[in-house]
């Protein structure tokens, strides 16, 4: 059949001053250009140049509805509501996209494939700069300033490859050939933002710029704009991070180690619910609820690494939000459950920390609804089975006692 509407955004950096502007890396950062609108659209599932320019088309009228989330605050889809089941593969146009990119173009699928349990898979054979996506493929490509936005918000997008686009701006779109399903995508990332060895220029900095590829490839998977209404640089604000979520304008996020993944507050939400569209088996999220009803939560809210975890009536806040990995991590405000130094004693501190991967992390629910730290067997109890809010949590020699008995989102 022929091509459906698709419907695309296209995200980037620009403007020199306010909200907007780029967060520098340092003193002395540099000059960012004027600000532009930053929205885009396609009709064609393919990628065709003509004359090295790809118009695409008008945006859609429901594209600049954008104060109306779908479910939550923080999070914006745009038409697309399901993902492809069968998973994406992410490609480059050349091998100089190939070599700059790869490493964050990873990163940001390993995110992607950790949120949503769909299928992310990297080619870094390069396609050529004329190639047609077919379904399922994410095509990503470094050129100099090749974003040229339309004048007002309804109006075409264009992408360009002979350096004419604007300057610090990068784009990404979805399209949609397959009713409501992000079918393929395609993302354009401006070479300004590197050095000529493919590093970070430093008034951009290596943190930011691993958001802002995954901002891109937020883009590609059908998210929108995090932004909670038209006003640019209004987005919600995470009380775990401080920061923005990754779909904000421009692309904001984690400041920190957590750079470049997608944010739970906000932005894991949304890839969740395309997920979902798509049947995805999620990664279970919710309240950890022990003792007396009261929930597994994070000290203060706060996500510094080494904030301790305690009991906490339940609230329904991030702090007390966990996904449960099939990797074994319990994972809250974007940092992981983590048993303070992996020390195998009793009453050993149990913290948030950044995710390592490592076998402080670990940890499975046994039979009677202990939650077991794996390398040591202990289990996650409330010290002295107090019920009082801030009752700290610590790792004990699991025995028959309520304080170790806790209830997991499924
Ligand atoms: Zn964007």
């Amino acid at each position: 059949m022929a091509f459906c509407a698709a419907v695309t955004l296209a995200g980037g950096l620009q403007g020199t001053a306010g909200a907007d502007a780029p967060r520098p890396a340092g003193p002395g950062a540099g000059p960012a250009p004027a600000a532009a609108p930053d929205f885009g659209a396609s009709r064609a599932d393919g990628t065709t140049f003509k004359d090295g320019t790809m118009s695409l088309g008008p945006a859609p009228a429901a594209r600049r509805s954008v104060g109306a989330a779908p479910h939550g605050e923080g999070w914006q889809l745009d038409k697309a509501t399901k993902l492809l089941a069968s998973g994406y593969t992410i490609k480059f146009y050349d091998k100089k996209s190939a070599d700059v990119l790869t490493r964050y173009v990873k990163a940001s699928a390993a995110d992607l494939q950790r949120v949503t349990n769909i299928r992310y898979t990297i080619d870094t054979k390069p396609v050529g700069w004329d190639y047609v996506r077919p379904r399922g493929e994410v095509v990503i490509g470094l050129l100099k300033r090749p974003c040229v936005p339309g004048a007002t918000p309804d109006q075409p997008w264009k992408v360009v490859r002979d350096g004419s686009g604007t300057a610090n701006l990068s784009c990404g779109f979805y399209s949609s050939s397959l009713p409501d399903t992000t079918t393929s995508g395609h993302a354009y990332i401006d070479s300004e933002f590197f050095t000529a060895d493919g590093k970070a220029i430093p008034w951009m900095g290596e943190t930011y710029l691993r958001s802002h590829i995954s901002h891109e490839l937020g883009h590609t998977m059908g998210l929108a704009h995090a932004n909670r209404s038209e006003k640019r640089g209004d987005c919600a604000v995470g009380s775990d991070s401080g920061e923005k979520p990754v779909m904000c304008t421009p692309s904001d996020a984690y400041q920190d180690k957590r750079a470049g993944t997608y944010v739970q507050q906000f932005d894991v939400q949304g890839l969740r619910y395309l997920a979902r569209g798509a049947g995805a088996a999620l990664p279970p999220q919710g309240r950890v609820t022990g003792l007396a009803k009261k929930c597994l939560d994070v000290k203060g809210g706060k996500a510094a690494n080494g904030t301790r975890v305690q009991l906490f009536t339940c609230n329904g806040g991030v702090a007390q939000s966990w996904i449960l990995q099939k990797d074994g991590t319990f994972r809250a405000l974007g940092k992981c459950l983590d048993n303070a130094g992996n020390v195998n004693k009793n009453g050993n501190r149990i913290q948030l920390s950044d995710c390592t991967g490592g076998p402080a992390q670990k940890w499975k629910t046994d039979a009677k609804g202990r939650i077991v730290h794996v390398a040591s067997g202990k289990v996650l109890d409330v010290t002295g089975g107090r019920t009082a809010n801030g009752t700290l949590i610590q790792l004990y020699t699991a025995k028959t006692a309520k304080g170790q008995v806790w209830s997991v989102p499924k």
